[in-house]
């Protein structure tokens, strides 16, 4: 499609904007809505059901009437099984429809919209669709007298808060294992982007899934947010967002009834380039191609870059000539690869961290200023500091936006401790011919996932989390039933 025929459809759609409880869409019971703003042009969507705790506590009671009614938590794995894979048909049916809200929505370009988030969240629920049904229970090795069966039940009534970065795909690395394995799910998506959750939560229903099983209830983090985390009737909270926010959800559930929290939450991650690198325009590409992807707002974004003092000069020249081809553009038309920054708040942030980068001492070789705000949108330069050292706030701090800060080393261990010296742990990378020193570095970097010799392979069935105040748990893979499901031991006494 042309950029042209993307806009003539963005004007032309009115997106609802009323939350998913029991099955019906509805405005807040207090009759609350805020205003939603397109990142691209600053031009309103529409309004949007400003929830608080008293949606929130309609949304539970419908999820744990369902739940208790066994009404999806009841039926045989196979029956959900085609449940979901007709949800995630659907998610590709109306996939130019859902790519378009999230480009409109939080900024990305809409030929990522439609391959990573369309793509990524229908083959998520399509693939924890297909897995549930393949999964047996356990019989302990006990003596001949006894039969100890070990078997998986949902949790029960899960929440679910997400950020805006990948609100679709956030969403459902959530919404696919816990709804596979039984559970009524509350869905609270992001201020700044909630209107693919709001459309999941139609496809859902059309899907078959019952009503008060899956419920999207849009609001502010201290509104609606909180509210979930505080509620006494919900089983389990599965958050993904920053650490400050995670740190208070840990706080509401132990302050609340001890519900399970599941936490993915930032990053600053390492990618350590080796002067004996296998192929050094392949580790410019994905440095630079994963550090500007999403506009930098990845919570797996290689920020910190360390290269190998004897390679570095030559390691910039290159990545300096890719820079251009990542200038931000129109997102709606096909050959953008840079969009816009969420709203104005990060716009905010991210310029703030440049101006840091620049009083801190750190040397602005690409980049680092505002762009295309003709448009009324928020667009800022793919940026690049050098000389950036592990002492620099733009060196310690999530950015969440297109800034790559270079650091360099002579000594390898050396480059190891920095790369460990932070507060997370999310994904590393490392760059090398020596397969020895490759597994040495992997096995010493404390992070959920250490790359090495690429950058941005993915997979759903790989498990995605983090060390430290990444946080804990794993989305993705078999292993993300283990958030959403209790072990059972059943003792059953034989003659
Ligand atoms: P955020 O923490 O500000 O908000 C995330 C969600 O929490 C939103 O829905 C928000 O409304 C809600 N929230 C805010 N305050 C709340 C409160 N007091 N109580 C309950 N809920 C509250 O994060 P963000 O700015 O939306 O997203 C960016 C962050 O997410 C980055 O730090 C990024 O690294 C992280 N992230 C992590 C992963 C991962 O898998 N580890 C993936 C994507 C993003």
């Amino acid at each position: 499609m042309t950029a042209s025929s993307w806009h003539d459809r963005a004007a032309a759609v009115t997106p609802d904007g009323r939350a998913l409880i029991g099955g019906q869409r509805m405005w807040a019971l207090g009759g609350q809505q805020f205003d939603n703003r397109s990142p691209i042009d600053g031009r309103s969507l529409g309004m949007v059901a400003r929830c608080d705790g008293q949606d929130i506590d309609a949304a539970v009671a419908s999820a744990r009437a369902a739940f208790e009614a066994r009404a999806w938590a009841g039926k045989a794995p196979a029956q959900r099984k085609r449940v979901l894979i007709k949800f995630a048909e659907l998610i590709q049916q109306y996939g130019a429809e859902l790519a378009l809200l999230e480009t409109l929505d939080m900024g990305k370009p809409i030929k990522y919209s439609q391959s990573v988030d369309v793509g990524g969240a229908a083959n998520c629920i399509r693939w924890y669709g297909e897995a549930i049904d393949k999964i047996y229970d356990e019989i302990a090795p006990t003596a001949d007298s006894s039969l100890a069966l070990i078997t998986r039940e949902p949790v029960g009534v899960v929440g679910a808060i997400v950020p805006w970065n990948y609100p679709m795909l956030m969403a459902a690395w959530k919404i696919a294992p816990a709804l596979a394995a039984g559970n009524s799910v509350i869905l609270k998506p992001s201020e700044k982007s909630p209107l693919t959750a709001l459309r999941l939560g139609d496809l859902a229903l059309q899907a078959g899934i019952p009503a008060g099983v899956f419920n999207v209830v849009p609001g502010y983090g201290n509104e609606a947010g909180a509210a979930l985390a505080l509620h006494m009737d919900v089983d389990c909270i599965a958050f993904t967002g920053s650490t400050r926010v995670g740190r208070q959800i840990m706080q509401m559930a132990g302050q609340s009834n001890l519900k399970r929290a599941w936490m993915e939450l930032g990053g600053k991650s390492a990618n350590i380039v080796c002067a004996d690198c296998p192929d050094l325009d392949a580790a410019v590409a994905a440095a630079i191609g994963s550090i500007y992807f999403n506009q930098g707002q990845s919570c797996n974004a290689p920020s910190r870059l360390f290269v190998e003092a004897s390679i570095k000069d030559r390691f910039i020249e290159k990545a300096l000539a890719m820079m251009p081809s990542f200038a931000p553009g129109d997102p709606l038309d096909e050959n953008t690869v840079m969009g816009a920054i969420v709203d104005a708040t990060q716009l905010n942030t991210v310029m703030g961290y440049i101006e840091a980068g620049k009083a801190g001492g750190a040397r602005l070789l690409a980049g680092g200023a505002r762009v295309r705000d003709d448009t009324g949108g928020y667009f800022v330069e793919p940026t690049l500091f050098d000389q950036v050292e592990s002492s620099m706030t733009i060196a310690r701090e999530e950015i969440f936006g297109p800034v790559l800060s270079v650091l360099s080393f002579t000594n390898l261990n050396d480059a190891i401790e920095q790369a460990n010296g932070t507060v997370y742990g999310l994904h590393a990378a490392v760059w090398t011919s020596d397969l020895t020193k490759a597994v040495q570095t992997s096995r010493a970097l404390r992070a959920g996932t250490v790359h090495v010799n690429q950058y941005d392979n993915d997979d759903i069935t790989v498990p995605f989390g983090g060390y430290k105040q990444s946080g804990n748990g794993r989305d993705k893979s078999l292993h993300a039933f283990d958030k959403y499901t209790e072990l059972k031991t059943t003792w059953i006494q034989i003659g």
